[in-house]
């Protein structure tokens, strides 16, 4: 991909000391926390929103983001549900951690606003122009057609690692046996829903096993996984599930939008048709893109591992925690297999994690660190995503001075991520 366009011929439509790709949860909190350590920052994001998963992908409610009782995850994951909070977006009677996904939008403009962050939307990466080890431009697509943008320090922040894919960087995808990925899901939300009168977690499950016998649901999930939301009569379904299908592939993207499609309709009819407390129920919203949980991960210095996880490591150069278990939904059909941490325990995600292997001035803040794939079912969770993006920002106005992240300070940035609220392990007052 890299050098496919000549640059030479393309306008330069912005130029920033810090450039991230990707307005997610990860993204997000890289731009921001750069931003607010003095760097000039542009975020630029297909959509005409921020926010990724959290809002095109309608994923919720966050995953838990403590360890014995304590929160592991602050910084500015705690003051962005602060500000959900303020807004009236956090929390719901049956699901304390759930947010309001619209809530979710202005909260995460009004960070970038107040931050001073720079904000290209409706673009897309399209390119990436790289030299002696470095990313020295990046091509974008928009409505304004293809234009290049400038920049000292990169961070990827899409999910996929486009960025760090398509400057060449070393890639792994899927699981070792046959690459596929963890499938992905097509969230939607049923709307006037009678609560009070849905029956139990098994007592839907026997409902949706008869319906998939008599041929009336075409999904491989084993069960029925829903959440309670922010709102009254809302039920959000996380069930859909697709698989053997690549994110980083237009075709596969297609099919698995049409089949997450057909399983929504599927589901919905048997909600209505089936199952108590949903009779006078309608689909509210399918998510604008289907949800991915996995697609690249990108190698760096460190390579996080499952038993790194499972063991709760620490880490001299940890700059973001995480207790969530492995769990991988089945990445070619049914079960899900969950391991959980010893109780109370939490891991560190190393700064070296963050770091793609052969470039000087990228840096990763997204669920593609270089990890494996069972660490990579732990830590994708949006909690921990954005305790590695508050870092990931951090890190690249720190490694400004000498444009290479390897020059930054790690004891130092460890320090600073704590003087900012964040939990260090050894190093926060817990
Ligand atoms: C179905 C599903 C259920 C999940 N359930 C939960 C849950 O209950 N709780 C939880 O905490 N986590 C959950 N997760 C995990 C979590 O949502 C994601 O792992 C997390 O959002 C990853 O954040 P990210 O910033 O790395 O990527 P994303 O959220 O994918 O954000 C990437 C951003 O980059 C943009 N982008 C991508 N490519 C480009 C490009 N080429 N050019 C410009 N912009 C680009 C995208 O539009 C997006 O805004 C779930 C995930 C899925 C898919």
């Amino acid at each position: 991909m890299s050098n496919a366009i000549n640059y030479d011929a393309l306008d330069v439509a912005d130029e920033a000391e810090v450039v991230v790709v990707g307005g997610g949860p990860g993204g997000l909190c890289a731009a921001v926390a750069a931003a607010e350590e003095g760097a000039d920052v542009l975020l630029i994001e297909r959509y005409g929103f921020l926010g990724g998963m959290a809002t095109a992908g309608l994923v919720n409610p966050f995953m838990p983001w403590v360890a014995g009782g304590k929160p592991i995850i602050r910084g500015l994951f705690e003051r962005i549900t602060g500000r959900l909070d303020e807004y009236g977006g956090w929390g719901g009677p049956r699901q304390p951690s759930a947010f309001d996904e619209e809530m979710f939008k202005f909260v995460a403009e009004d960070f970038c606003a107040e931050a001073g962050v720079r904000l290209q939307l409706h673009t897309m990466l399209a390119d990436v122009d790289t030299a002696d080890e470095a990313i020295t431009s990046i091509a974008t697509l928009s409505k304004s057609g293809l234009r290049q943008v400038h920049g000292e320090i990169f961070i990827d922040g899409t999910g996929d690692g486009d960025l760090a894919a398509w400057a060449g960087a070393e890639v792994e995808i899927g699981r070792e046996e046959d690459g596929h990925c963890q499938p992905m899901t097509l969230c939607f939300r049923m709307m006037n829903v009678n609560i009070e009168a849905m029956p139990s977690r098994q007592e839907i499950n026997e409902l949706y096993d008869a319906a998939k016998e008599r041929g009336e649901i075409d999904n491989p999930r084993e069960n029925v996984l829903k959440f309670f939301t922010t709102h009254d009569r809302q039920v959000h379904f996380n069930t859909t599930r697709v698989v053997m299908h690549d994110a980083t592939n237009a075709e596969d993207m297609t099919d698995a939008e049409l089949i997450g499609r057909r399983q929504v309709r599927q589901m919905v009819r048997f909600l209505v048709d089936h199952v108590p407390g949903f009779e006078e129920a309608w689909l509210e919203e399918m998510a604008p893109q289907i949800g991915i949980r996995e697609s690249r991960r990108i190698m760096g210095d460190y390579l996080l591992t499952v038993d790194d996880v499972l063991e709760a490591h620490k880490f001299d150069d940890g700059i973001a925690r995480g207790s969530y278990s492995v769990d991988i939904h089945n990445p070619a059909g049914t079960g899900t297999v969950i391991k959980r941490l010893p109780p109370g325990e939490a891991y560190d995600v190393p700064y070296r994690c963050i770091t793609p292997r052969g470039f000087d001035n990228l840096l990763i803040a997204a669920r593609c660190i270089s990890c494996d794939h069972a660490a990579h079912s732990s830590m994708r969770v949006m909690p921990i995503v954005m305790a590695i993006g508050e870092a990931a920002g951090c890190a690249a106005e720190m490694a400004l001075e000498e444009a290479d992240v390897r020059s930054v300070d790690v004891d130092a940035l460890r320090e600073k991520l704590v003087d900012r609220g964040a939990s260090i392990y050894g190093l926060s007052e817990e």
